[in-house]
């Protein structure tokens, strides 16, 4: 019981699951004094996340925003360059290809799995062209025989963004293994998170080189500095956070696939169309995504006054103020319909169970 009578417990739609364990190593990052961008954490968290996503290179940041900023610098993209983006992604994919004065050149997506549609893709091609960036939205693999395709026919680098797929495989590989480089998000609500972080991993020695000295004010030696760097490092002490999680990780998908599965099997699949997964692929999803046969607007309301925070799919990019442009048929549609479920791992099945029923009772026509 509330103050004011009984309230409902809000469910967010997604939050860190966090433990003892990264209580434990927080603790002993502060305890042992490393706490910038240097120390025992930063390695093992790199190393032990390299392991996992099965490549050579996993090199820490502050963000995913950083991430793909770095990537795109390594890769020497600059003024005028083309980078072929989705159309309905999170706003900081095109937004880092802007900070290399380079443009973004918005895709429209595949209606069944949300993702970047590689037909879109060959249409918008131009000599200007050098990489795409292929975001595997709420945790579905892209094609990336398809991708993987075009790459090598045009002369492409492939950039992954895994900020939304971290467990996620393709043909029985992870995702981020696929690319030129592969960028990931630890921000809170992701499926491992450091508070704020990023990740970028690569295969090859010189784009590592590249992007260390990128991430710290291209240091060469004491106060020597050989190029124009940045300030992207992540602290020892969110690395403490990220070793823990990425410990925990196979029990956090677990529980992400154990929430779909609940969803699943209360929601009618012709009010609510899943996104659809791509051939040869394991998806965990990060949201729980649906495209509903009604507006989103009137859903997510429905929800909030019953304490359920669902929220609205992206807003295309090109219906963003920097980015407008005509519209993009399949992704304005899914934005105008897609739904986010709560997903987060510290959600009880019996929370999941209560915001699917909840969800079954909406009338789109009351
Ligand atoms: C979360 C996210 C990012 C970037 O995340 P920050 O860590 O907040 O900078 C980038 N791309 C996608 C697809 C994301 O979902």
């Amino acid at each position: 019981m509330g103050r004011n009578g009984p309230t409902l417990q809000k469910i967010p739609v997604a939050g860190p699951n966090l433990s003892s364990l990264e209580r434990r190593f927080l603790l002993k990052a502060f305890d042992s004094g490393w706490i910038s961008g240097r120390g025992q954490f930063i390695e093992k968290f790199e190393k032990a996340f390299a392991q996992y996503i099965g490549v050579k290179y996993a090199l820490t940041c502050s963000s995913g925003t950083s991430a793909l900023h770095l990537a795109l610098l390594a890769l020497e993209v600059k003024q005028r360059d083309e980078v072929l983006v989705p159309d309905l992604t999170y706003i900081a994919v095109p937004n880092a290809v802007s900070y290399c004065n380079a443009l973004p050149i918005m895709c429209d997506i595949d209606p069944a799995t949300w993702n970047i549609d590689p037909k879109d893709i060959r249409s918008r091609i131009s000599r200007e062209s050098v990489a795409i960036i292929a975001v595997h939205l709420y945790g579905n693999p892209c094609d990336m025989n398809e991708l993987m395709a075009l790459k090598k026919k045009h002369g492409l680098y492939l950039i992954e963004d895994c900020s939304e797929s971290l467990g996620s495989t393709y043909k029985g590989k992870p995702t981020g293994a696929f690319g030129d480089v592969a960028v990931f998000s630890f921000f809170a609500n992701k499926t491992i998170t450091t508070g704020e972080g990023g990740m970028v991993c690569t295969n090859n020695r010189k784009l590592a080189e590249r992007i260390d000295k990128l991430r710290n004010q291209w240091v060469s030696s004491g106060y020597n500095h050989g190029g124009i760097g940045y300030n992207y490092r992540m602290t020892n002490l969110q690395a403490a956070i990220g070793l823990a999680q990425l410990e925990r990780i196979d029990g956090l998908i677990k529980t992400k696939m154990r929430n779909s599965k609940i969803y699943d099997g209360y929601l009618d699949s012709k009010m609510f169309e899943k996104q659809q997964s791509t051939e040869h692929s394991f998806f965990v999803p990060w949201m729980y995504a649906v495209k509903g046969r009604f507006p989103s607007e009137k859903f997510v309301k429905y929800m909030a006054k019953r304490g359920v925070e669902a929220k609205q799919v992206f807003t295309p990019v090109t219906r963003q103020n920097p980015y407008l442009e005509k519209t993009r048929k399949y992704s304005n549609k899914i934005s105008s319909t897609g739904i986010c479920f709560p997903s987060g791992t510290n959600l009880k099945p019996s929370q999941i169970r209560k915001v699917a029923q909840l969800a079954s009772g909406f009338r789109s026509n009351s």
